[in-house]
Parts: structure tokens; C-alpha cells; sequence
């Protein structure tokens, strides 16, 4: 062995490691060139991963000792079985390990059970979600939009249409229609998957199952998991892969015994009296208007902004019994219309009016369209576009079997048991009213013809009005028939290649702080000094218009910003 040769084995891995823990740590490098790294010196790739400098110490020592035993570069081969070791080492501080890999499976899976309730039983129906949403100070609004089925004039098909749309497309047949119905009050329920007594079972079994696993995981599982991950005194949370293992093995077993618990109680299970109804919520969903005046978050500089959006809120129509908050309609599958309902199905009745519906609005100016604004003062808009009452269909099922006797309420939309039962007297179910039998009235089809000359118009969801092309008329639909809409426009211009664009048209009125009403925006004073407020006495009283373009963007940024750019100009 040359001097030289120990003077490398000696220097050239701590020196590897510092440069690799100064010069590679910042850039978090992939993990083959940790593990390639690792595997030419050991404790370098360490290094470069941001490991305990105890490990990259031991790692550099290996290194050295691997190279002092190797003796020189004629017997380099010998060094192959340390780049072995050192590639594994690094590989399993990596994501590429195949322990991290179930690891992060198990992570999945725990992050899909509530952690905090005692009983599946009280598990949090996706509606919850969104009445705490309104016990923030504001909200953010989503977009939202839900479907009802539509039966196809043509075929007969029963098409999903969102709620808010104006023409549909058919992709049974291939056939566009315009869909009218819009202002009346929608009778819809929520397609069941608890159909009979079978699923009811089935499910009931499924639910007791999850109930079993829950248990067994929060004895078996979770405190494994939860010494899994660790933090260290610096507030760090280190991984430890050699549980995970475990960990994967307690769920499987976990799983197995809730398997053999369910197959077992299948034969024990016995499913008493049940009670299957509907309950009556009212719906309504339209567009908010809101312009915000305010200081930008972001520079502390005065906005005027204007936003769109459309909102949701849904009532429970019935007052004398509790059942769970409706939650988003947006989330469901689409709705199908009240009058194909079974004729035996009966419902409770249908209780209070569409003031409840307004109240569950809530107070407008506390859903904030615009976030990045600190509103000094905000003006809050609100049509309603669609207003429904939707029937969701429920079971009250008694249960007996080992350790169960209970009478439980199971959503027969969603397939699982809510919770304990409320009292629910079936004296008291009715049939459905009759404007909800009757079918052909809500959401349906008309032609899509031009109803004086029998042009198609083009085929655009979201219009409310529908421009034909050959005749140049304006169509409207008013309570299920088609009219024609009167519109002016500026002289059509000589030159070919123009597009229109439609614009609604407003007279200005402004009501001022002090009760005025302006009709004339030079008459709107400041009110701070007199300079811009010398207009003179004898200047004519005129009457302004607002032209607000007729059009929506996907992008509700967009429209405000097109909205502005008209307002100023
Ligand atoms: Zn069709
Ligand atoms: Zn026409």
C-alpha cells in the first residue's frame, strides 16, 4: 500500500461528504443520484440527503475503511461490495424504498379514517362540510352547478342536463334542444342506491363491518402509525421505515377480522320493522353580484372590483323532525324528476315556505366573491336563477344481532347509515303533491328552431337569449314557449368581418349617501372640495346609460375585467 493511497482512503470521503452536504443538500437532488452517490462514497450521498451527521459519520468511516482494506487501484474490484452497501443505505432514505412506498399507502388510508369519532355511526355526512362553511366570518365561494334528468324528445332518453343550462345535447341520439322550464319550481329526488330490502341489508352489513374495522384499527394500527412518524426536538418530523412494515401488517390483519366479523354476522343479523320515505328539502341556486370597494391586499392601493359567481342553499322542508342538511347538490349524482318516483313511495309532508329558503341564502355581503380585496364596502346582488324541491329518499331500519339492537336512519342516496333514528311517526307520511306528479312540466325540451323561420340557432349552453342567424331575430323563452325579443343595434357596418356583440342596456339611476337620485354621472359630486363639482346651473339635466356587455366568461375575472374596461370607456 502507498502512502498516498492511504492518504486518499483517509481524506477523500469526509471531504466528499462536506462538499456534497454544502453543495448538494440546497438543491434536494433526485433520488437515483443519492443512491449513486452513496454508492462511489458511502456518506457523501448520506450527506447530500440530509441525514444525522452521526450516520454521514458513520458512512464516511465505512467508506475509509472500505478503501484502507482495498489496499490500491490494482484491486479496485474489491470495492464493489461497499458500493453495494452503500447504494442500499442511501436507497432507503429515499422515496424510491420499498418500504416508503408502503408507507405511503398506509399514510393514505389513514388520512381516510376519522381520526376523532368514537362510532362510525356519528361519521360526518358530506353535508356537515358546508353548513360549518357558514359559521365562518366570511365565505368563499365555489362554483356550483348540479343535473336533473331530462327525457329526450326525440329518443326518450333520459339526458343529464346541469341545472343552469339553456340548450342540451342528447348523446343517445345526437340531437340539440333548447331546455325551457327554468322559472318554474323544480320537483326532483335523488336516484336511490338503497332500492330494497336486500341493499338495505347488504349495506347495514357493510356498515357494521366498518364499524368493527374502526375499532381494531384504533387499537392495532394507529398507535403503531402514530410512533411512525415522530418529531425530533426541532420541531422536524422524521419518518421511521423500519415500522411502516408493521404497520402494513396490522391493517391486513385489521381488514381480515373485519371480513371474517361481517360473514359471520351475515348469518346473525336480524333486520326488524323498516320504514322507507322521503323527506322534502328546499333548493335554490342563482348568480351572485358583488362590487367591493376596498384596499388591494397585496399593495394597499384603493380597488373598485366587480365579481360574479354562482351560489347554492338548500332547507329542510320538513320542521317537526330532524333530519341531516341537504350539502352541496354538486357533489351528487344527477337528479332525476319527483313524478318518476313509485306511486307507493311516501314522503313527509311538505312544511313552511320559500322565506326559509331566502333565510338559508344567509347574509350576502358575508360570501366574499373576491378575496384579494380588504372591503371597506361591499354591495352584494342576488338572482335567483333555479328553485326546486328535492326529495330524499331515506330508510329507518331496527336492528338486531350480537352487541347491535338499534334503530338506525340510512341515507338511501348515498348508502350509509347516518345515525340513530329520529322518531318518524308513518301515520303521518303523504303522497307526493300533485304538481309533482305531473310529469312534462320542470326541465324540458323544446326545438330548436327559430320560431319564425325555422333556423337553428347555434348551439351555446349558456344563453338566454338565442340570436338566429338567418332572420336576424331575437328568441326568448317565457313559460315554456318561445317569443321574439326586441333588441336595437347600431347601424350594421359596411365593411364585412364583424362580430356582435350583445350588450344590456341600463338608464343610470344613483342613489347618493344623502337620498339623491342621479341620473347624470357630471351631477355625482365628491362632497371634499368644490373643484370638480362646478358644473353650472343651467347645464341640462341628461340621462346616462350603462351598456354592460351580454355575455359570460368562464372566468369570472375575465368578465369583471371586460366589465370594467366598458365602464370607463
Ligand atoms: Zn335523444
Ligand atoms: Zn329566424
Amino acid at each position: 500500500m502507498t502512502p498516498g493511497w492511504v492518504i486518499v482512503s483517509f481524506l477523500l470521503p469526509p471531504l466528499a461528504a462536506v462538499l456534497a452536504a454544502s453543495l448538494l443538500r440546497p438543491k434536494n437532488p433526485r433520488p437515483e443520484i443519492l443512491i449513486a452517490l452513496n454508492a462511489i462514497l458511502p456518506g457523501a450521498g448520506l450527506a447530500a440527503a440530509g441525514r444525522p451527521t452521526i450516520e454521514i459519520v458513520m458512512g464516511v468511516v465505512f467508506a475509509q475503511v472500505s478503501l484502507i482494506l482495498v489496499g490500491g487501484i490494482q484491486n479496485i474490484w474489491m470495492y464493489a461490495p461497499s458500493m453495494v452497501v452503500g447504494g442500499c443505505w442511501a436507497l432507503f432514505h429515499t422515496s424510491l424504498s420499498p418500504l416508503a412506498r408502503s408507507a405511503r399507502k398506509i399514510e393514505e388510508l389513514r388520512r381516510r379514517i376519522p381520526e376523532s369519532d368514537s362510532s362510525a355511526s356519528r361519521k360526518p355526512s358530506p353535508s356537515t362540510a358546508s353548513l360549518t362553511a357558514t359559521e365562518d366570518n366570511d365565505e368563499t365561494v365555489v362554483e356550483t352547478n348540479y343535473c336533473v334528468e331530462v327525457k329526450c324528445s326525440e329518443c326518450g332518453a333520459a339526458v343529464p342536463v346541469p341545472v343552469l343550462h339553456h340548450m342540451a345535447h342528447c348523446s343517445f341520439c345526437g340531437s340539440d334542444h333548447l331546455v325551457v322550464g327554468h322559472e318554474e319550481t323544480l320537483f326532483v329526488t335523488l336516484p336511490e342506491r338503497v332500492y330494497d330490502a336486500n341493499v338495505l341489508r347488504e349495506s347495514l352489513l357493510d356498515h357494521y363491518r366498518y364499524r368493527y374495522y374502526l375499532n381494531l384499527y384504533r387499537r392495532a394500527v394507529a398507535p403503531l402509525a402514530g410512533r411512525a412518524t415522530e418529531a425530533t426536538p426541532s420541531g422536524a418530523l422524521v419518518n421511521r421505515p423500519e415500522l411502516d412494515a408493521a404497520i402494513g401488517a396490522a391493517e391486513a390483519m385489521v381488514s381480515r377480522k373485519a371480513d371474517d366479523y361481517r360473514s359471520k354476522l351475515a348469518q346473525n343479523l336480524h333486520v326488524g320493522t323498516t320504514l322507507h320515505f322521503l323527506t322534502p328539502y328546499r333548493h335554490g341556486m342563482g348568480t351572485l353580484y358583488q362590487a367591493a370597494f376596498g384596499r388591494s391586499q397585496r399593495d394597499q392601493e384603493k380597488l373598485l372590483r366587480f365579481d360574479i359567481g354562482t351560489i347554492e342553499a338548500a332547507v329542510s322542508a320538513v320542521a317537526s323532525v330532524d333530519f341531516p342538511p341537504m350539502g352541496k347538490l354538486s357533489y351528487l349524482r344527477a337528479l332525476q324528476p319527483a313524478a318518476n318516483l313509485s306511486t307507493e313511495m311516501l314522503s313527509m309532508p311538505l312544511e313552511g315556505d320559500d322565506g326559509d329558503l331566502a333565510l338559508a341564502f344567509g347574509d350576502l355581503d358575508r360570501k366574499r366573491l373576491a378575496r384579494d380585496i380588504q372591503a371597506i364596502k361591499l354591495g352584494s346582488r342576488f338572482t335567483r336563477e333555479v328553485t326546486a324541491v328535492v326529495w330524499r329518499p331515506w330508510w329507518i331500519a331496527e336492528v338486531r344481532g350480537p352487541d347491535i339492537d338499534e334503530t338506525v336512519l340510512l341515507d338511501s342516496a348515498a348508502g350509509s347509515v347516518v345515525g340513530p333514528a329520529p322518531a318518524v311517526n308513518p301515520t303521518l307520511l303523504v303522497e307526493l303533491p300533485q304538481a309533482a306528479r305531473e310529469s312534462g312540466a320542470g326541465l324540458r325540451f323544446v326545438p330548436m328552431e327559430c320560431p319564425t323561420c325555422g333556423h337553428e340557432f347555434p348551439f351555446d349552453p349558456d344563453a338566454v337569449l338565442h340570436f338566429c342567424h338567418n332572420c336576424h331575430r331575437v328568441c326568448g323563452v317565457t313559460e315554456g314557449r318561445k317569443a321574439d325579443v326586441e333588441y336595437g343595434h347600431i347601424p350594421w357596418p359596411e365593411e364585412p368581418g364583424w362580430d356582435l356583440v350583445p350588450f344590456w342596456r341600463f338608464p343610470l339611476r344613483l342613489r347618493t349617501g344623502d337620498g339623491e337620485l342621479l341620473t347624470d354621472l357630471v351631477r355625482l359630486k365628491d362632497g371634499i372640495d368644490g373643484t370638480f363639482d362646478q358644473i353650472g346651473d343651467d347645464v341640462p339635466v341628461r340621462q346616462h346609460l350603462f351598456f354592460v356587455p351580454a355575455i359570460r366568461c368562464i372566468n369570472p375575472r375575465l368578465m369583471a375585467n371586460a366589465f370594467n374596461r366598458l365602464f370607463l370607456f
